[in-house]
Order: C-alpha cells, then structure tokens, then sequence
C-alpha cells in the first residue's frame, strides 16, 4: 500500500522557491488529482538565487534585491496556483511563526559547487540566513506552520538535501525535528535514484511540471523533458520521484 494512501492532507517543506516544482512538482500535481489537499511551506525567498541572463532587460539594477525577491515570491505563486497547491506559505510568518514572536525572514544561505553535482555552504552566508538561525526558532516557526496546516503527512528533503544545497540539508534536520514535536510523519524525497523507497512514475504529470516550471522565470528555462538551470546546467524534469519515511 501507498504511504500516502491514508492522506488527506499533505504539507512540503522546501528551502526555495522552485525545489517545490522541481524536486516536488509532479507529486503534488498527482496527488492534488487523486484528492489530497497539498500546501507548501518555503524557508526562504531564494533571495541569492541567479537570474536567467538576458531575459529581464526590464530588471531594474537599483533596488535589484527588493525587485528579484517580490518577483520570485510572484513565480511561486504561480507555480503554486498551477500545480493546485494553494498559497505560499513562508518560514517565520505567520501561521508558520512561533506564537508571541514578530515575524521575521530567514534568508537564502547561498552556496558554492565542490565539485560538479554537489554543492556546499557559501564562504559569505549572512547572519540573517537559515542556516545561521538559532535551530531552535526556526523548528518552533516549523512545528507552528505544521500544526496550522494540519497534515497527515510532511515531504521534504531527505539528508543529502537534492544536491546538497546547505539550505535543504538544514531545511531537512529542522523539519525532521518539528515533525517529531508536532508528532506528524515525515518522508523524505530520495537524492539517489537507485535508494530503496516507494518510487512513482509521474510522466504522466509532464505537461502539468511543465507550466508549472514556466512560472520559476528567473531561473528555469524549460526545454522539452529537461530544465537549464540559470547557471546554464541541464537535467531532466523529476518526472521519477522516490520517497521513504524518516528514520
Ligand atoms: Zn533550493
């Protein structure tokens, strides 16, 4: 039997706008068909993110920062409205706000390539970002943002965090914390595609990934069955998703 066949609700936590839609589109696009009412919670606001270059001549280069975030909380929006998933919901607004405590952002830690395929921490990630927050604030924001939606089940990221984003392995350890508090099962979307798990044949749901991908403009390009990435990189849409309960 499916694990989520007993799911009404379920609730994916990501690190930036896009993950939901690239690692997570297809599913939600299946499941929100099947019934099963999906939201995403989003950490940050992919602020360190690079731009598609050449396709906003119109980006204005004062007030770049204020500009490129407004217009990516837009694209995930989009993707959101696209894929059936509801709203965006934001790490550290409310509902996903410890009570008592102002709302607050926690920002994009950035990276670097170790070497092709892998990624690691950023050398000038600032004291704002996820992974520079106190853990304990950001797995009380969590666990508020899950009892609000209330889900049967959370997705996200499993250890090795897609590629290894230090933003998506932190998004895992604090999510996994917050589903032990909150007392809610957690599974994790499998980096390795030969890693035992429940794995689904979602090319049905291409079209569907497809123009939901098309909202994430700043920095997706979609080209067939694959993604160019703003950086230039090419991969095949996440059309074969695997997941596995948290150990
Ligand atoms: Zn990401």
């Amino acid at each position: 039997m499916s694990v989520f066949a007993d799911a009404g609700r379920v609730l994916f936590v990501h690190a930036h706008p896009d993950d939901e839609t690239l690692a997570t589109g297809a599913l939600i696009a299946w499941l929100v068909s099947e019934g099963v009412e999906c939201r995403v919670l989003t950490a940050t606001r992919g602020e360190r993110g690079e731009l598609v270059a050449g396709r906003f001549p119109e980006a204005p280069t004062e007030e770049f920062a204020d500009w490129f975030v407004a217009r990516r909380e837009r694209e995930l929006a989009g993707a959101l409205r696209e894929l059936g998933a509801g709203d965006p919901m934001f790490l550290g607004q409310a509902p996903a706000r410890a009570p008592g405590l102002p709302p607050r952002r926690y920002a994009d830690s950035g990276m670097r390539w170790v070497r092709e395929g892998l990624a690691g921490p950023a050398e000038d990630s600032g004291p704002d970002s996820l992974t520079a927050a106190d853990p304990a604030e950001a797995i009380a924001d969590l666990a508020a943002g899950i009892t609000a939606a209330a889900p049967d089940l959370v997705v996200t990221y499993d250890d090795a965090g897609g590629y290894g984003h230090p933003d998506h392995v932190r998004v895992h350890e604090l999510t996994k914390a917050a589903c032990a508090e909150v007392g809610v099962p957690m599974l994790e979307v499998l980096s390795d595609d030969r890693a035992e798990g429940e794995w689904h044949d979602l090319t049905p749901w291409h079209p569907k990934l497809a123009a939901a991908l098309e909202h994430h403009q700043t920095q997706i390009t979609v080209d067939g069955r694959d993604v160019i990435h703003s950086g230039g990189q090419r991969e095949a849409m996440q059309l074969r998703t695997g997941v596995r309960a948290a150990g």
